[in-house]
């Protein structure tokens, strides 16, 4: 028998319920019994919504009141001194919530109140964040609590057998920060023995298959990482003889490691056959006849609805592949369903003929059990689900809107020089320095300036209807122009409109794009209690009309300085969508950047003359395998370049980038040739510049003065003190002030203060000149 099997259910709830619960928990107006009792609720929900698709491998323990890695951690007691944990006992929530969001002055209930988060970064390349643990020598590990016994019992106890997953020992360990020169691997030995108590204690809670999760086996292993697997699952495989444990890969193929992966002693291999369908041919090779195959067929990381006829053909291949009577195959997404929304049943909204093209969580797992059942029983026992796919792919094929035409003929007409300026960077900042007549040492901000409560609800009741959009407008102009205004009087020499108009860096431009669609209940973890609904790119993108324009002309119109237009480049607008798959993502991005250059000189043409164009997810855009950077890096660029080479010498690009290490990428940043580029360098007090000092970067810069993820107001030597760091290190002909980042998340009453601190900081740099 083919087994249905899931690697993971989302967490946050299908209306949010766990953000819900976990706000008003930190905001003391619930208690840890409510929270925990919301928690459970959720937890039920979703093995009835997998029980009911047909599901046969539940997980559980994927569940995380915060983040599964973090969980991971306290339950192996991996917690550093300082956060009120005594190391008996299991970790309380106090101490939990106290490593995911550092002391918050005691309000919280916490006892350290001065404690700092754990660092926090993107799970592999995906959008969702987790804590890194922080490991040293000192680390006592040991099984604090037995969450993933604990979750064996809940699912038992409501009549439903689950397959525990557990992030496996070694992508934990290389996962994890050592400190004070410890390296995580090396602790390897101290760790198995808490996993194998784990194993134990599942075992005993009357599991039979336990996930371990290893993605890093899709990813390009460090030295000694090989034997570190070989060792950890001798152990695994020791403690709990009775348990079959399913190696859980995804996130990309597993090549180099595949023969790794099938010598180790599991019951079976998860492998993500959407990511690298390739792999399945030299897996049935190796894989042992007593060894399941967990074939990842169905996409965990994006929103569209499978081929089945067409994913049922290769597994019935498979199948023939192992044909010895009981083949021991499972059917599965290609991940954890963590990054999909929860179920397409809210979308009411949605274009029907878009509808029709996508599966969430939900529906991916009923699709899951069409092909495992398709696969036993024959395609006549799931008939009306193969239909239903077959329809979407007609329709699809059919649908002539997905290839516009006239997108099609400007991407055939691009030629190199589309991506070129005209002429290089110093013969452009000579013309720029005579139209723009900037001081050294130039004062600007990243783009936004605070979304008070006014404006949020200016916007919320324009949406909403409640107020004429000549009303909205009124008030949208309002407020740029007092914000034009006091950057005029405050000596800004480079202002901004302030983004009132936007709710979001990619939302504004997606839905002013034809070729974007946006659902109204499509909530993704990105941590803790955050969400996001990535928009969805499901046809030809193209830009109907201006989009910003209106905005910056009018800013412009009330003020002799330089107006600088603000944008969203190509790359993050791609990143931070679900992206057709019918298209490879270079063309879906050229289409954008295309859009994009439209936009840039309409800006020009309406006389504004500096335009940046933001992409501060360039970066996470890098794949997780080395040997395949250069290619992303190529299109990347080049899309950034089609987005913004359009202009006169005359016309300043700036671009911004937050978030970013760019010691491996500075090839490609440089090669984007943007005139200037602001990056976020105060919160690592000018550690993130090195990269541009040591590559001796070209072009203008804007090291960040001041750290805009804090209340604090920097005053002005603090800021100029920064900026001088940076005047050791790259002249001063080509540098700026300017924030980390925009200041859409602060209030005015920082953002005033911090802004004239940020020009006297000027004032007196200059004078050192
Ligand atoms: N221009 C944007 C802003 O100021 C940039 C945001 C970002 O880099 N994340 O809000
Ligand atoms: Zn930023």
């Amino acid at each position: 028998m083919t087994i249905a099997a899931n690697l993971g259910y989302p967490r946050i709830g299908p209306r949010r319920e766990l953000k819900t619960a976990l706000e008003a928990f930190w905001a003391g107006k619930s208690s840890e019994d409510e929270l925990l009792r919301g928690a459970a609720a959720l937890r039920a929900n979703g093995r009835a919504v997998q029980q009911g698709a047909g599901i046969g491998h539940l997980p559980s323990g994927d569940f995380a009141l915060y983040d599964h890695v973090l969980e991971t951690a306290c339950a192996f007691g991996a917690v550093p001194p300082g956060y009120g944990w005594d190391g008996e006992g299991p970790v309380s929530l106090s101490t939990l919530f106290l490593l995911a969001r550092g002391g918050r002055g005691g309000g919280c209930g916490c006892s350290g109140g001065t404690a700092t988060a754990l660092e926090m970064t993107k799970w592999f390349d995906t959008n969702y964040h987790y804590l890194v643990p922080r490991l040293s020598a000192a680390t006592r590990f040991r099984l604090a609590r037995n969450r993933w016994a604990e979750a064996v019992r809940e699912g038992l106890a409501s009549g439903c057998r689950t397959r525990p997953v557990l992030l496996g020992p070694v992508s934990f360990l290389l996962l994890s920060k050592g400190e004070d020169g410890t390296k995580p691997l090396d602790l390897l030995p101290a760790l198995l023995p808490a996993y194998a108590d784990a194993l134990r204690g599942m075992a005993e809670a009357g599991a039979a298959w336990v996930q371990v999760d290893e993605p890093c086996l899709a990813t390009d292993l460090p030295a000694g990482a090989g034997d570190a697997y070989a060792a950890a699952f001798r152990a695994l495989a020791d403690a709990a003889p009775g348990l079959d444990l399913l190696l859980a890969t995804y996130f990309g193929g597993l090549r180099e490691n595949l023969p790794l992966a099938f010598s180790l002693p599991v019951s079976g291999v998860h492998l993500d056959l959407v990511r690298d369908p390739a792999q399945l041919d030299g897996a049935l090779g190796l894989a042992r006849a007593e060894q399941w195959l967990s074939l990842g067929v169905v996409d965990g990381r994006n929103v569209w609805r499978t081929d089945l006829h067409g994913v049922l053909e290769r597994l019935q291949g498979a199948a023939r592949r192992r044909a010895d009577g009981s083949r021991r195959l499972m059917v599965a997404p290609s991940c954890s369903l963590l990054h999909v929304p929860h179920s397409l049943r809210m979308e009411t909204a949605l274009d029907p003929a878009l509808r029709r093209r996508l599966a969430f969580a939900e529906e991916k797992l009923a699709e899951v059990a069409a092909l495992a059942r398709a696969l036993d029983e024959g395609e006549a026992a799931v008939a009306p689900a193969l239909e239903a796919s077959d329809r979407a792919v007609a329709e699809h094929r059919a649908d002539a809107v997905a290839r516009n035409p006239d997108v099609a003929e400007r991407l055939a007409a691009l030629t190199p020089e589309m991506e070129r300026r005209r002429s290089p960077y110093a013969g452009r900042a000579a013309k720029q320095r005579e139209r723009l007549r900037l001081p050294p040492l130039p004062v600007t901000t990243i783009g936004s300036f605070p979304q008070t409560a006014e404006v949020r609800s200016l916007r919320a009741r324009a949406a909403r209807g409640e107020i004429a959009s000549a009303e909205y407008e009124a008030g949208i102009e309002r407020l740029t122009a007092e914000a034009v205004r006091w950057q005029d009087e405050v000596g800004v020499d480079v202002p901004v409109h302030g983004e009132f108009e936007r709710n979001d860096m990619v939302k504004y431009f997606g839905e002013r794009l034809d070729g974007y669609a946006f659902t109204k209940h499509g909530w993704v973890q990105s941590y803790g209690s955050r969400c996001v609904a990535p928009p969805i790119i499901w046809r030809d993108v193209s830009r109907p009309a201006p989009m910003t324009v209106r905005w910056s002309a009018f800013a412009q119109s009330l003020t002799k300085r330089p107006m600088k237009g603000m944008l969203t480049g190509p790359v993050t607008m791609l990143q931070w969508s679900f992206v057709r798959d019918d298209l490879p993502r270079e063309a879906v991005c050229r289409q954008i950047a295309l859009s994009i250059r439209d936009e840039v000189l309409d800006l020009e043409a309406a006389g504004i003359p500096v335009v940046q164009i933001d992409e501060p997810a360039f970066r996470e855009g890098l794949p997780l395998r080395e040997g395949d950077r250069p290619e992303y890096l190529r299109w990347a660029v080049a899309c950034f370049r089609l987005a913004s080479a359009g202009v006169r010498d005359e016309t300043q690009i700036h671009t911004h980038m937050c978030y970013s290490e760019f010691n491996d990428i500075m090839d490609a940043v440089a090669a984007m040739d943007a005139d200037v580029i602001s990056i976020e360098t105060a919160r690592s007090r000018m550690e993130l510049l090195e990269a541009f000092a040591a590559f001796s970067y070209p072009n203008g810069i804007g090291p960040g003065v001041w750290d805009i993820h804090s209340p604090r107001v920097p005053g002005a030597e603090e800021m100029a003190a920064l900026l001088r760091r940076a005047m050791e290190r790259l002249p001063a002909d080509r540098l700026w002030l300017n924030p980390d980042c925009g200041l859409k998340t602060r209030g005015w009453a920082e953002v005033k203060p911090a802004v004239a601190n940020l020009v006297e900081a000027a004032r007196r740099l200059r004078a050192e000149l």
